[in-house]
């Protein structure tokens, strides 16, 4: 099942995002072929699907996010081994492998692509959106990432410093976004609500408190 997953067996080409690619072929190719041999059945494969669509959100990334804003030495944990700071919630397994977590600072932006396919750290942050698994995105995102940011609505500083990680079938990413100012006296749960998707891909910044009352 984790079908697109497998840089060994990246073929390199590209694919329009609307059209099914060859890992997705070959994926629906395969599971025809377990479920016509008896060894596996469309309702197994259809519940992990619904699993990580329904089940595991960007709500465990934004969890983990908002633990490491208010604790120190949590985020200490995280940034030093995020394979086993995420465990502490149980968020584990899955196409997470090794997880590394990347800090956002004043100085410093990051941001996550997988060019070769899309790796992507599901037990975080739950199946990839299709503009991840783009082409476009893939490519560009390293070429010109500035502009590719811009373009999902994020402006940075010319004398911030762009990092950009690729994803690998080993390793995995999670930005942690910086902590938006006038949020010391939120809760925890509070400050999960100021941490979409996006900022843990590094397409975005954390939520203004303002701007989600407004
Ligand atoms: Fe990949």
């Amino acid at each position: 099942m984790s079908h697109d997953h497998d840089h060994h067996d990246h073929d390199g080409h590209e694919h329009h995002p609307q059209e099914k690619s060859e890992n997705e072929l070959r994926a629906e190719a395969l599971e025809a072929l377990l479920a016509a041999k008896g060894l596996v059945s469309a309702e197994a494969i259809d519940a992990v699907v619904s699993y990580y669509e329904h089940d595991v959100g960007p709500q465990n990334g934004a969890r983990v996010v908002a633990r490491a804003w208010v604790d120190p030495a949590y985020k200490a944990r995280l940034l030093a081994d995020g394979t086993a700071a995420v465990k502490e919630f149980g968020f584990t397994g899955f196409e997470l492998n090794t997880l590394v977590a990347v800090e956002n600072s004043p100085a410093v932006h990051n941001v996550v692509v997988c060019t070769l396919c899309s790796c992507y750290p599901w037990p975080v942050l739950g199946l990839p959106p299709t503009w991840y698994k783009s082409a476009p995105y893939r490519a560009r995102v390293v070429s010109e990432p500035r502009a590719v940011l811009r373009e999902f609505g994020l402006e940075l500083p010319a004398e911030v410093e762009l990092r950009v990680w690729d994803s690998t079938a080993e390793v995995r990413y999670l930005v942690v976004p910086e902590r938006p100012a006038g949020t010391e006296g939120l809760s925890e749960d509070e400050l999960m609500r100021l941490v979409p998707r996006d900022a843990m891909i590094g397409t975005a910044k954390a939520i203004e408190p303002e701007s989600l009352a407004a």
